[in-house]
């Protein structure tokens, strides 16, 4: 029997303290975690809306204004087409002639010429001069696709160097003009600089890292500002990923690594009217995020922070916790224990013996206790002196502990010399065999310990077994007096409680 099983009740409350306490700072550290993760994320979004939104103002704005343009191109080519087949202009001067051929054709900064081509290729009408330029266009990739295909829709070229003046890039719209019999007679053609879209898009602040773009449906980069390298114009996007996913997607936004310069980028596009063109704004996604991430680092800098000290905090009171606890449970030892020989002491004898009534009380089976007593230890302490009669106590101590092995058995020192053994579901007759082991073994304890004469117990044996006491005291009470017969018929024996 140990000691410190004698308060079994103390020892798991501080572990579940510790526990309440490790939870409820992970819980806490996962709940601002959470909390900030979800904010930054919902910033995130936020910042992506917004500049999506910019971009998507940006591309309806430069959409709006090339419509415009075409217009005023297709008007003009209208306008020529028109002319041009009215048969009382053949007889005219050449200068009036060139007015009412041209007079839709508005003559605005970066606008090419008009020209009005014959079934050769030959120039015919030039809006750039009265007298038209000698040349043949007949090789144009335009005036091909319109010998070969009869349809009367307008046609957008290619982006392509200029023959002549500053060979700047430019695009061209054009007719096919037809006889009345559906026969090709020759091709209305207006050329557009690009560089008109270069200034329109400068006009334009989209943040660093970012560019406007205009592309033609079959993947051509028509105008880039600013541009991302030398001679993007003319460039072919047609088989890259991006672009593939901005003609299928028509019109919208989303965010990919440019193929150009592998950052990454948002891309918001939409389709021109019912042209062929298409208008792409791609955003820096460093220039987009660039405050969420200065706020994001901050953010979970200080959330990073905060949560380690928590953790710190939680750790360190843990650790005092548990010194506390430890500290309480030796308190607690200490106090269930004897001193000097270790046994459980007078209040663990008096619950535990409180504790086995009950339960004996309830279960029926027989409750046995043992009243040892040292003889004539007045007369040892007397020739030996106090400290070798401490050392015989111990000794005697030990002896009974020995002889207590079930787990339920108590063995305590009951005061002065006095010991008590509490044996649970133990008969008379066991106890008795019990007691006489005690008290033979303490006869033989060496000549060191006991001095010249051996040492000997009395042993008292009181047992409830359904009677005949009726309380705890009264047990106690037939052990003490066994003793006492044990004592007055000559001591050294054992003698059991009628
Ligand atoms: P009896 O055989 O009748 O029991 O005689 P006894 O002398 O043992 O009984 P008594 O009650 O007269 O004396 C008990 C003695 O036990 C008194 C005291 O000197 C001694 N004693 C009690 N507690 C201690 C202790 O803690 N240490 C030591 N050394 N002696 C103790
Ligand atoms: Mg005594
Ligand atoms: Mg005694």
């Amino acid at each position: 029997m140990s000691a410190s099983s004698a308060t079994p009740g103390n020892t798991p409350l501080p572990i579940r303290s510790e526990r309440v306490l490790v939870l409820a700072s992970s819980l806490v550290v996962v709940a601002i975690v959470s909390i900030v993760t979800f904010l930054l994320i919902r910033e995130h979004a936020s910042a992506q809306q917004d500049a999506t939104r910019a971009a998507t103002n940006i591309v309806q704005l430069i959409d709006a204004d090339v419509l415009r343009n075409v217009e005023l191109y297709d008007l003009s080519l209208q306008g020529l087409i028109a002319a041009a087949k009215r048969d009382d202009l053949q007889g005219v001067s050449p200068t009036i002639r060139h007015l009412a051929l041209f007079d839709r054709a508005t003559a605005a900064p970066y606008k090419g010429d008009i020209l009005l081509l014959d079934k050769r290729g030959d120039v015919i009408a030039d809006s750039a001069s009265v007298e038209p330029r000698k040349g043949n266009y007949a090789d144009r990739e335009y005036f091909q696709s319109h010998v070969q295909d009869p349809s009367p829709r307008m046609m957008i070229s290619r982006p392509f160097r200029a023959r002549s003046g500053e060979h700047d890039w430019r695009i061209s719209f054009s007719y096919r003009l037809n006889d009345d019999q559906g026969g090709f007679l020759g091709v209305a053609e207006a050329a557009m600089r690009l560089s008109y879209f270069s200034q329109l898009f400068k006009s334009l602040n989209i943040g660093h890292g970012g560019t406007v773009n205009l592309v033609s449906r079959d993947g051509i980069v028509l105008a880039q500002e600013p541009p991302l390298a030398e001679d993007m114009i003319g460039r072919d996007y047609g088989k890259r990923p991006n672009f593939i996913r901005i003609l299928r997607e028509g019109n919208g936004s989303f965010t990919a690594i440019s193929s150009t310069d592998q950052t990454l980028r948002l891309y918001t596009f939409s389709q021109v009217g019912d042209l062929p063109l298409i208008v792409v704004v791609a955003l820096s996604s460093n220039s987009v995020f660039a405050s969420w991430e200065r706020t994001a680092l901050l953010v979970s800098g200080a959330t990073g922070a905060l949560c380690i000290g928590l953790l710190w905090l939680t750790w360190r009171l843990r650790r005092e916790l548990r010194r506390r606890h430890r500290a309480e449970r030796e308190l607690a030892h200490l106090a269930s224990v004897d001193a000097l020989t270790g046994l459980a002491n007078r209040r663990t004898l008096d619950e535990t013996l409180r504790q086995e009534w009950l339960r004996a009380q309830r279960s029926g089976q027989p409750l046995s206790v043992l009243m040892v007593d040292a003889d004539h230890f007045k007369a040892f302490n007397d020739r030996y002196g106090h400290p070798r009669g401490d050392a015989a106590l111990r000794a005697l101590a030990q002896v009974i502990t020995q002889h207590v092995r079930r787990p339920a058995d108590l063995a305590a020192r009951y005061g002065g010399e006095e010991f008590s053994v509490i044996l649970p579901e133990t008969t008379t007759a066991g106890a008795f065999t019990m007691a006489q082991n005690i008290r033979e073994a303490v006869e033989q304890l060496p000549a060191t310990l006991t001095g010249d004469a051996p040492m000997t117990v009395s042993i008292g044996i009181a047992t409830w077994a359904q009677g005949p006491y009726g309380e705890v005291q009264q047990l106690l009470l037939a052990a003490d007096k066994a003793l006492y017969q044990a004592k007055a018929s000559g001591r050294n024996r054992v003698v059991c409680a009628m």
